[in-house]
């Protein structure tokens, strides 16, 4: 039995607006779960059901083998942290980290102990006595996770809580939360639309579009074996190569080139064929199989590679891109390059359902 398990989630506002479809999940004490996907598929409704700040509609919330679907939050020993911080104005970092203690009738001496040890771990010696208007974006969000951390919860909620940040400063913050939590026994559920989070902070990732879930599995997995075509989509950057291609025998046809289908039962009309920009690569040998070739139409340099789209040959159908990440130390301006497309390395999806075939 998990810690905490979401069993069948559902969430109607109206016949039209369902942001949560049938979610069932389970976090356990040392994991790290985030929930990603993009804006409007519905992370944060339920990230706020598990709070209890948003009542389900269908199915349960389930702590510790207790059924607390319509427990008050108050009464849910759970910490939430808010993409908009929500640090009282009026109170200095101290108070703000002190004050839901105190509510709770914490005794004094514990208050102290508990709040000094945060502001150690946080670096928020120096800015005890400001209040949040003194403080820049990132002070406040470290003051934010400060406040969920002295609660010693059952379980932290973060709904994207580096989204206010810069770019370096969330990096910086990120690998923080990644030290923090990890000393942290409770389970984590975190919201985020940004992959790289979800990828480098999580144990587990679920995978929301449109209040389903697409897949719940480690990022190593998730990244390498996308369970379907919006999965494979979505997660990895640049994005992976996915193209439809007509089947003709054992083989699916890009542009002028044979690339041998997987062991599949019935062979399809079309095809989806992905393949990540990382795994096409130059040939090197000629016991290179799967080979294609093509003309270069654009470089973009990303700094350790470029960024190389390629318009692959084709004498009958349009021609089909491919981009491929390129060593920078060539042109590779207007060049007719041949490529290799490793099988171990292609992924190939229903056209129909977008579900990877086996
Ligand atoms: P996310 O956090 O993934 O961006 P949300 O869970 O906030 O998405 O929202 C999911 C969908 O539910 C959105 O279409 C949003 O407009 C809708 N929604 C959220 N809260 C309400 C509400 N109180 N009433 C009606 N619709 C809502
Ligand atoms: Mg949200």
């Amino acid at each position: 039995m998990s810690k905490l398990e979401l069993r069948n989630l559902n969430k109607t506002y109206t016949s039209k607006i369902i942001p949560v479809k049938d979610v069932s999940l389970m976090v356990d004490d040392n994991e790290f779960l985030t929930l990603l996907g993009p804006s409007g598929c519905g992370k944060s409704t339920t990230l706020r059901m598990i709070a209890g700040l948003e009542e389900p509609t269908r199915g349960k919330v389930i702590l510790g083998g207790e059924d607390i679907t319509f427990k008050r939050p108050g009464d849910r020993n759970m910490a939430m942290v808010f993409q908009s911080y929500a640090l009282y104005p009026h109170m200095t970092v101290h108070e703000n980290l002190s004050s839901g203690l105190k509510l709770k009738k914490v005794p004094r001496a514990e208050i102290q102990q508990r709040v000094a040890n945060v502001v150690e771990l946080l670096g928020l010696k120096e800015l005890l006595h400001r209040k949040p208007g003194q403080l820049s974006g990132g002070q406040r969000q470290r003051v934010a996770v400060g406040r969920a951390l002295v609660r010693r919860a059952e379980v932290y909620l973060l709904d994207e809580p580096l989204s206010n940040l810069d770019a370096l400063l969330r990096e910086r913050v990120r690998a923080d939360l990644k030290q923090i939590f990890a000393r942290e026994k409770a389970p984590v559920v975190y919201v985020t639309h940004d992959q790289t989070e979800a990828m480098t902070l999580s144990s587990k990732v679920a995978i929301l579009n449109n209040g389903y879930i697409q897949q719940l599995d480690p990022p190593e997995r998730i990244y390498n074996h996308p369970a379907n075509l919006f999965v494979a989509g979505f997660v990895g950057s640049p994005q992976m190569n996915l193209l439809n291609l007509p089947c003709k025998g054992r083989s699916a046809m890009l542009g002028d080139f044979q690339i041998q289908l997987p062991d599949i039962p019935t062979v399809p009309s079309e095809i989806v064929l992905g393949i990540r920009p990382e795994n096409v690569r130059l040939v090197t040998s000629d016991d290179d199989k799967q080979i294609i070739q093509g003309k270069v139409f654009l470089v973009e340099n990303l700094g350790m590679h470029n960024l190389v789209s390629i318009h692959v040959k084709s004498s009958h159908s349009p021609a089909l891109t491919i981009r491929a990440l390129l060593p920078t130390d060539q042109s590779w301006d207007s060049k007719e390059i041949k490529l290799v497309l490793p099988p171990q390395n292609i992924h190939w999806f229903d056209v129909e359902s977008g579900d990877i075939l086996r």
